[in-house]
């Protein structure tokens, strides 16, 4: 089954302690679709400015995603600048400039409304609600979000979290919108809205998916060497969403090992910048991690 993906398409500087990059590919769509392409066909909707660099996206085209819903409208490129110091966990954020998203209204293509796997990346809830409303009855649908929206537009992100299946939102993002700051009573705040499955990501220490009462846990692959943390959450979305429409079940042990494939995809992005990582990778590299993730997880009985 393919994905639907709407969400940012940026040009990204970014400063770690390893380096920098200037204008990279970058956005919450781009790096799903870069990651979940590896599972299953994307549908990318979203808009780039006469500025972008179409030739460099064009690469994913060629990994099955289409680009069809892709806007290239007049004005300049959604941009986003971040830092990250030594903790690598949290991206401090030195610039947004919307650009041409700030008069985006999405437009779903005919062909993309009955995607049966929805994902609405990161970008303005108004948006991500005008997008619902444009498709025919999903089987699934999930959404993201991030600081910026939890504080300029709340009250839409709460509509919002009642007509979504799954949220994925890292930790400090679950805190803010919801006001504990216990991670189990946050999931429930969020479910009580809406959200069946929510899903609390911890950077390095790992992800919570929290489904009806029960609670699964997997931890981030370790890494001897992380170099550029953007992304990560999305990559983890395009691994998590990406599995989940290939294999068609919705069942809890198939979410389980969704969160696995997503953190497996996470891993992946940081190890360089941009989505590098995710272009050079193939299926093997993909299985080994996985393989070795289960050895990481793996005891034998306790009991
Ligand atoms: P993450 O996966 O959470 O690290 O997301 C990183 C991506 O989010 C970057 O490529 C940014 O371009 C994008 N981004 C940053 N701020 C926003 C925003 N306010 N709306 C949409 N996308 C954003």
């Amino acid at each position: 089954m393919t994905v639907l993906v709407v969400g940012s398409v940026a040009l990204d500087s970014v400063e770690t302690p390893f380096g920098r990059a200037d204008d990279a590919l970058g956005g919450s769509a781009t790096y799903f679709a870069a990651s979940a392409s590896h599972h299953t066909p994307v549908q990318l909707v979203g808009v780039v400015g006469n500025d972008y660099p179409m030739d460099k996206l064009r690469v994913l085209e060629a990994r099955g995603v289409d680009l069809s819903g892709l806007e290239q409208a007049d004005g300049e490129s959604f941009r986003w600048r971040g830092r990250y110091r030594h903790d690598l966990n949290s991206a401090e954020t030195l610039e947004t400039r919307l650009g041409v998203f700030s008069h985006f209204r999405p437009k779903i293509p005919a062909q993309f409304k009955r995607a049966k796997y929805v994902f609405l990346g990161n970008i303005d809830p108004r948006l991500q609600i005008e997008v619902l409303s444009q498709v025919d009855k999903p089987k699934l649908v999930a959404c993201d979000t991030m600081n910026f929206w939890i504080e300029s537009r709340r009250d839409d992100l709460i509509q919002l979290l009642g007509k979504v299946d799954l949220i994925t939102l890292n930790d400090a993002e679950a805190r803010q919108l919801t006001g504990e700051a216990n991670l189990v009573r946050a999931a429930r705040w969020i479910m009580a809205r809406g959200p069946k499955t929510v899903v609390i990501k911890k950077g390095e220490h790992g992800a919570f998916m929290f489904h009806a009462d029960r609670v699964f846990f997997a931890p981030a692959y370790p890494l001897d060497s992380v170099f550029d943390p953007t992304g990560a959450g999305d990559s983890f979305a395009g691994g998590f969403m990406g599995y989940l429409a290939k294999t068609d079940d919705l069942s809890e042990a198939n979410l389980r090992r969704a969160v696995v494939y997503g953190s497996v995809m996470g891993s992946f992005v940081v190890e360089g910048f941009s989505i590098t990582r995710l272009l050079e990778i193939g299926s093997d590299d993909i299985a080994r991690r996985v393989a070795e993730f289960h050895r990481l997880v793996s005891v034998d009985a306790l009991v």
